[in-house]
């Protein structure tokens, strides 16, 4: 997740090394200020779509790989979504809610994320499968523990050069299966002193997403019309189930929708698969938020619904 300063070299050695199916989610373009740091990128790129342009660049180097670009910039309502297609999420962003959102979704979905960061001289990367042991919220509980962005605060361009490469190292050796991954730890290298250290990460009982008491919901209930829109123009799958009664249909429904009335929802849940990823809605979205806990009280845990309901969904199409 992101074709940056860490993406980019991250992405090439991965390539490189013949990874069969890599994705990049990137919403941005090269810019010129980038490219002391973005080494996918040439001056002759800039103004470029960042995806497309690694894409081009990525099947040059091993035209046996595939490349698959989410032009999207990954956040709460798609990253369940996204993550969904890959065995292990390299998390190379440096916004703040877009590093919950994939460190949260990958504690969701029992995924390996290898976090890294870069601030100014220091770097740090780290491996959590997301088991027993402890998470990156065990590490920095919520966004003012961590470092500000690449843009804010300044990097030195070969910096993320280096974490990205780490980051690559641990994504191989899970991958392929050799060596220790740094799972549960974290290295923390200082440039300015060429210092390496590795600190254990202690698992806290207190912690808002791992923790005994998780503070941390598991996720939205909720999508927006315009969320949905995105969602349903991508190719994974989405069950979506109209609510309403039959008599209501008569001003339209969402292509692809089956329609299972509240009034009769009970004798129809259990003909959905619970691994579905589920969408619900109803006219105005005060039925589907009853029909959506009725899911999950029957086990269903990839069930949303939709904000304003139907008649959000004409707004936005008209
Ligand atoms: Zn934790």
């Amino acid at each position: 997740v992101g074709a940056g300063g860490l993406g980019s070299p991250a992405l090439l050695y991965l390539a490189a090394a013949g990874v069969g199916h890599l994705g990049i989610a990137e919403p941005d373009r090269v810019e010129l200020s980038n490219l002391q740091r973005q080494i996918l990128f040439t001056t002759t790129e800039v103004g470029e779509p960042k995806a497309s342009a690694a894409r081009r660049r990525l099947t040059a180097l091993n035209p046996e790989i595939e490349v698959t670009i989410h032009p999207v910039r990954a956040g709460e309502d798609n990253i369940d979504e996204l993550i969904s297609r890959y065995d292990l999420i390299i998390d190379a962003t440096d916004g703040f809610d877009a590093r919950y959102a994939i460190h949260d979704a990958c504690f969701r979905a029992r995924k390996p994320y290898i976090y890294g960061a870069v601030d100014r001289f220091e770097g740090r990367v780290g491996v959590f499968f997301h088991g027993e042991g402890p998470c990156c919220r065990c590490l920095f509980p919520s966004s003012s523990s961590i470092a500000q962005s690449c843009a804010e605060a300044g990097v030195l361009g070969v910096l993320p050069g280096m974490i990205g490469t780490l980051q690559a190292t641990e994504a191989l050796k899970i991958a392929a299966g050799f060596g220790e991954p740094l799972n549960g730890k974290v290295l923390v290298y200082d440039a300015l002193s060429s210092n390496f250290a590795t600190y254990a990460v202690q698992k806290n009982p207190r912690c808002p997403l791992c923790g005994v008491n998780p503070a941390v919901t598991a996720k939205r209930a909720s999508l927006s019309a315009r969320d949905l829109r995105q969602r349903l123009a991508s190719a994974a799958a989405l069950r979506v189930i109209d609510v309403r009664e039959s008599d209501e249909l008569e001003s339209g429904s969402i292509p692809g929708s089956l329609n299972f009335p509240l009034s009769e929802l009970e004798s129809h849940i259990p003909k959905l698969d619970k691994g579905e990823e589920i969408l619900l809605y109803c006219e105005r979205g005060v039925r589907s938020a009853r029909a959506a806990e009725a899911f999950k009280i029957a086990g269903f845990n990839q069930v949303r619904h939709l904000e304003g309901g139907y008649r959000a969904y004409r707004e936005l199409q008209t």
